[in-house]
């Protein structure tokens, strides 16, 4: 089976280089080797070969003002405009517009009808900790509201400490530190590594990894550089592990935020859109966030005719 994994980075868009650019700065090897040999920054070359594209695409959807991320994460996970729907960019969660389309035709939805003899084509990677299924009101974001409305497993600390499961910011360090919950340390490269095993059974998975946003936000004590070392070793720990012949990793975000920490708001920059794998050739014609759950749904189709 081939299988596409999607990782998707909150707030990571491409801005000229500079000391506010913080990915401009950061030369490691998996992010340069994923670029196409460069760092993230505009201008952004393109790479198009048969297991490899990169370019940036366009995250304003047409629409004036910031770039939010409930229209933003919602358009990438359906295809559709969802700032157009919206009327204007919205976020952090999504808009009652976008519920009906979120509840029935989500990127989930799509790949499960391509694998119905399947019992779980598509996944989510994210583990949660115990306090969010206790919490009585609890607000969805686009993809945990996709998860319901597909029945996608939300999966849990037992699914973490069996190593099908990864926290959100790679190394449990928040579910032991603000959370007291008692799970192991995994470095990033390990992590990585999980992921990608994680994904093994699944046609479809994604991976959510909202720490770019956040720091973008300044609201977190971590610096960028430190982040950016982290994701690196992720990603380093996944390459090693995919297999470009089956695997793809396709990376993209939302809205732009930590290329620019001279201020601490989302950017209208375009995000990078990143295919590492036999899915490449699907996203020639991409050119903005609604692009990317048609191109994996197209990739995948394309392998039952195969
Ligand atoms: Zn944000």
């Amino acid at each position: 089976m081939k299988r596409v994994l999607f990782v998707f980075l909150d707030g990571v868009g491409l801005a000229p280089a500079g000391p506010s650019n913080p990915l401009s700065a950061h030369d490691g090897t998996s992010f340069q080797r994923l670029a196409g040999g460069q760092s993230w920054h505009h201008p952004f070359g393109e790479t198009t070969t048969s297991t490899h594209l990169v370019r940036p695409i366009d995250a304003t959807l047409g629409v004036d003002g910031l770039p939010q991320s409930g229209t933003g994460q919602a358009s990438l996970m359906t295809g559709e405009n969802c700032a157009i729907r919206v009327g204007r960019h919205f976020g952090p969660f999504p808009h009652s517009k976008t519920h009906t389309l979120l509840d029935h035709n989500n990127l989930f939805h799509q790949v499960q009808g391509l694998h119905s003899t399947h019992d779980a084509p598509a996944a989510f990677a994210n583990a949660f900790p115990p306090q969010y299924f206790n919490a009585k009101r609890r607000r969805s974001t686009v993809t945990t509201r996709c998860c319901q409305a597909a029945r996608v497993e939300i999966r849990d600390i037992d699914a973490l400490r069996a190593d099908r499961a990864l926290p959100a910011d790679l190394t449990g360090q928040a579910w032991r530190d603000l959370l007291a919950l008692d799970v192991a340390h995994r470095n990033p490269a390990a992590a990585g590594a999980t992921l990608a095993a994680t994904a093994q059974p699944h046609a479809f998975t994604l991976f959510e990894y909202f720490l770019t946003d956040k720091v973008g936000h300044n609201r977190t004590d971590t610096p960028p550089h430190v982040l950016l070392a982290q994701l690196d070793e992720f990603f380093e720990g996944l390459l090693h592990t995919l297999n470009p012949a089956r695997d793809t990793l396709l990376i993209t975000s939302d809205h732009g935020n930590l290329e620019d920490t001279s201020h601490t708001q989302h950017t209208r920059n375009p995000v990078p859109l990143i295919v590492y794998g036999w899915a490449a050739p699907h996203f020639t014609e991409a050119t903005d966030l609604t692009d990317v759950t048609p191109g994996i749904v197209r990739a995948l189709r394309s392998c039952l005719v195969d």
